[in-house]
């Protein structure tokens, strides 16, 4: 079972509908509610508490969320998000190339065995390889500077050997890229979008 179900949500305040992003946890022992700057409302709650408690402790929120949210154009925002899947139906095939190419280019160092490459659009993750040696690589990869992009193929391409982040699979990572310390860190301080 998945430990976090999502489900989007609708809260009505003064006549204003606000949509928000209710997040099931199954670890989570509270209701928590965060308002970001670009307007997504979140929602976290464990995952056995009936819906009236949420609704109700939102509600008690509501002049809050109201000050908040109130200037979002919600249309606006939706339109922002259907963009972004044009950006990754766009710009697919363009990171299906460089992909290929980039691990080509590193693999004739370690020629390593890879099957399926697939390029994909997450939140959450710039890469990952299989057990069954298939690659998957975020397509946002085209955004990033090439030095970071060139670690990111390394970092997939010597899982193949390595599947876990131990002093081998570093080992193997420096042996293309010695800098990788910085550039892992860098990575991380890179924000989805
Ligand atoms: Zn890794």
């Amino acid at each position: 079972m998945k430990k976090t179900k999502i489900l989007f949500n609708r809260v009505k305040i003064k006549d204003k509908t606000f949509p928000y992003v209710l997040k099931r946890r199954r670890g989570s022992r509270s209701v928590k509610l965060s308002v970001y700057a670009d307007g997504r409302f979140v929602v976290t709650a464990p995952r056995w508490y009936p819906i009236y408690i949420i609704q109700k402790f939102i509600e008690e929120k509501s002049e809050w969320i109201f000050e908040k949210l109130k200037n979002f154009d919600f249309e606006i925002i939706a339109r922002q998000s259907a963009d972004k899947k044009d950006d990754y139906q766009k710009l697919k095939e363009t990171a299906r190339t460089l992909v290929k190419c980039k691990l080509e280019f590193f693999n004739r160092h370690y020629n390593f065995r890879y099957n399926r490459v697939a390029i994909r659009s997450q939140r959450s993750c710039w890469g990952s390889c299989s057990q069954k040696k298939n690659l998957n690589f975020n397509y946002r990869i085209i955004h990033l500077e090439e030095e970071l992009q060139n670690y990111l193929i390394v970092h997939e391409l010597c899982h193949l050997q390595e599947l876990n982040h131990g002093d081998d699979f570093w080992q193997l990572v420096s042996q293309t890229t010695p800098n990788y310390k910085k550039l892992k860190k860098q990575l991380r301080t890179v924000k989805f979008l």
